[in-house]
């Protein structure tokens, strides 16, 4: 069979399966088994794919028809343009994440010295890393309650080659009584009912990470009520939150902590996304 054969194959399985992107993951299980780049696909297209090869493509293939997100196939997931490891322990991240990024980086990016930024539910550390990346002047601890996740995390952080500390702990019993300039967190939010209906990719993703309780709040109850306790004065929290979760998750920052500015941002489709609370100077 050659290429060319291989990836028409592959789409009509994959657009059979009920695969919302055939053309996009056949090309890229083609492009990572092989070790070939688009072009060199469309230039030696004719070329017939070595028997050890197509079995490879053929399991990469068949895990894709059975619904498991390419990223998980492939082992990892751009983001920021950066390059993540990824494995069943961790969520796979997502570009509407990036909003919580950027939201961060600027806040941080104000910050002059060597500010401490604390990124709570880090899974495979793509916020916390992208910020040690892209702020480099800042001081960052990441933390997960599960340690498979801090493990790739920690084998991103090697990866990209930055500074960041490493915490496990159940949100801010992770960082005992430190306190930070800005706080991160991405912290599953969907609500427990919703979750058996989720698209069949996301449900091969762990359900710690998605599962926020009957009202999707529960984290963000938890994350406003420490804040304020791990936050210095005049420090500035960003939390990604779900569809419709903005009011009540503004609610509860302005609830718990001093606020001199709160609110919310949107997304690239226009979706509110991120929460934000920055805090009085003094104590
Ligand atoms: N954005 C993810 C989803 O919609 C959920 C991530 C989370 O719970 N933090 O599947």
């Amino acid at each position: 069979m050659t290429i060319t054969e291989w990836l028409t194959h592959a789409r009509e399985r994959l657009a059979q399966t009920g695969c919302p992107d055939p053309d996009v993951d056949a090309r890229w299980i083609a492009e990572d088994a092989l070790g070939m780049t688009r072009q060199d696909m469309v230039f030696e297209g004719d070329r017939a794919i070595p028997r050890a090869q197509l079995y490879t493509l053929e399991s990469m293939l068949d895990r894709r028809a059975a619904g498991e997100p390419v990223q998980y196939i492939l082992g990892s997931a751009d983001f920021m343009g950066l390059r993540f490891r990824v494995d069943h322990g961790v969520l796979i991240p997502r570009q509407d994440t990036e909003t919580l990024v950027e939201a961060a980086l600027i806040e941080l990016r104000q910050r002059p010295g060597h500010p401490t930024l604390l990124d709570l539910c880090c899974g495979s550390g793509c916020v916390g890393l992208s910020l040690a990346s892209l702020a480099p002047h800042t001081h960052v601890t990441l933390a997960d309650i599960s340690p498979e996740a801090l493990e790739i995390a920690k084998a991103n952080q090697k990866a990209l080659e930055v500074r960041a500390e490493l915490k496990q702990g159940d949100l801010f019993n992770a960082v005992g009584r430190e306190r930070f300039d800005v706080i991160t967190a991405n912290p599953p939010y969907i609500p427990s009912g919703e979750l058996p209906a989720l698209q069949r990719e996301v449900r091969f993703e762990p359900a710690l990470a998605l599962d926020g309780g009957e009202d999707g709040l529960d984290f963000y109850r938890r994350i406003a009520e420490g804040a304020g306790d791990h936050l210095n004065p005049g420090g500035a929290i960003f939390l990604e939150v779900g569809i419709n979760e903005g009011p009540a998750v503004l609610a509860l920052l302005k609830e718990h902590l001093p606020c001199v500015q709160a609110g919310t941002l949107k997304d690239l489709c226009g979706v509110d996304r991120v929460v934000f609370a920055k805090t009085r100077n003094e104590e």
